[in-house]
């Protein structure tokens, strides 16, 4: 049997009529870049995350280095954010001449540790961003709370986490404001690059537009220096259409989620095979689904041999990055961050796996830990 990690191609299939019919109204509009497709979709993306404005822009990583740009994060500033990420979130905030300064995360959910907060905060601490990692969002009321009281913007990197919730609030309304990602892999993924901020406020809203479009507000008059990072209309109507299934596509990844509960515990594995707590009051979207394991990486290996894909998100935290020795950090520095490198890996959970699939995948785990 083959089980690839995600299948692009199965999702497809149940949209490719709806798909390609808005392609079509697109290059007969031969409009391309923002207009009103973009602003439709910002609308609808607002609405469905529960916020005032939407801004799309071009990628998940633009998405964090504009809402740096807008707080006026600069040179000499400090950002305080995990080393257990996507690249993007640290490079963001170095792009801007700022430094990120790490703090562990909590070893149940994988996300940031606010306990661990208050003491990396110094005079020069400008924001915090969590990260809503594999799908489930940071304890968000704890952070806010030292925000607040230390006057710090909360920057909600939610690129994988479109859908997910806390106490009935969405991901991208929990912060200041909200970065989203369309990369083809992510819950929502359109075909190519693509990225969304969502804001209450409309002041930051309208800063965020004018950042994107090299600082301007009306056409060749400059009061920034912004850059260019533009939704294209390709991309919001592919990413329109595919919105109005979002929902559905969670339940399936969550009823898989179920799943696999159900199958690593009827196969006795779940002494060896740790897997992802929800936090109370948090609803998960499974944008991966990421287990412990001893023998990881012999594991992964068996398994690709056996034909199921995984992958490990992620195998080197930020402070060990070689871009980063310049920080001072060594090995020991993000005991519970480096611990998760070591033991983390995504199997398949994407909405069309089959049972019979979900259920050879975990027989694969039970027969490479019964040679082991
Ligand atoms: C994907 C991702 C990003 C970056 O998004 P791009 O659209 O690929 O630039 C940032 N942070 C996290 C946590 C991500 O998973």
């Amino acid at each position: 049997m083959n089980v690839p990690l995600l299948d692009l191609k199965a999702q497809y299939h149940t949209i490719k009529a709806e798909v390609l019919s808005v392609m079509e109204a697109v290059c007969d509009e031969q409009g391309f870049v923002l207009g009103p497709r973009v602003a439709e979709f910002e609308k609808a993306t607002a609405q469905y995350v529960g916020s005032r404005h939407a801004i799309g822009c071009a990628s998940g990583s633009d998405a964090l280095l504009l809402s740096l740009m807008a707080f006026g994060v600069k040179a000499g500033d400090e950002v305080i954010t995990v080393p257990f990420t996507f690249f993007a979130t640290a490079g963001a905030i170095s792009r801007l001449g700022a430094k990120p300064v790490f703090v562990d995360i909590r070893r149940d959910t994988f996300n940031i540790d606010p306990g661990q907060i208050e003491r990396a905060i110094t005079p020069r601490t400008k924001a915090v961003i969590p990260v809503h990692l594999f799908g489930q969002c940071a304890d968000m009321p704890a952070i806010n709370e030292i925000a607040k009281r230390h006057k710090l913007r909360v920057i909600e990197d939610a690129c994988q986490a479109i859908g997910a919730a806390q106490q009935g609030r969405q991901a991208g309304v929990l912060g200041d404001v909200g970065c989203f990602s369309f990369f083809p892999t992510k819950n929502l993924g359109g075909f190519g690059d693509g990225g969304l901020l969502t804001t209450d406020d409309q002041t930051l809203a309208d800063t965020l537009a004018m950042l994107r479009v090299h600082g301007s507000r009306v056409r060749y008059l400059h009061e920034a220096v912004g850059i260019n990072s533009r939704l294209d209309a390709l991309q919001a109507a592919v990413l329109h259409v595919k919105l109005q299934h979002l929902d559905r596509w969670t339940e399936g990844r969550r009823r898989n989620a179920e799943r696999y509960l159900r199958l690593f515990a009827q196969a006795n594995l779940l002494d060896r095979v740790t897997l992802p707590p929800t936090a109370p009051g948090n609803f998960h979207v499974y944008n991966q689904y990421t287990v412990r394991v001893p023998q990881r990486d012999e594991l992964r290996n068996f398994l690709k041999e056996k034909g199921v894909g995984s992958e490990v998100y992620y195998p080197l935290p930020m402070h060990l990055q070689n871009c980063y020795q310049d920080l001072g950090h060594r090995k020991g520095s993000f005991p519970l961050s480096e611990r998760a490198a070591e033991e983390v890996l995504s199997l398949p959970i994407y909405p069309e796996l089959t049972e019979e699939q979900q259920a050879y995948v975990v027989q694969m785990i039970g027969e490479f830990y019964r040679r082991a």
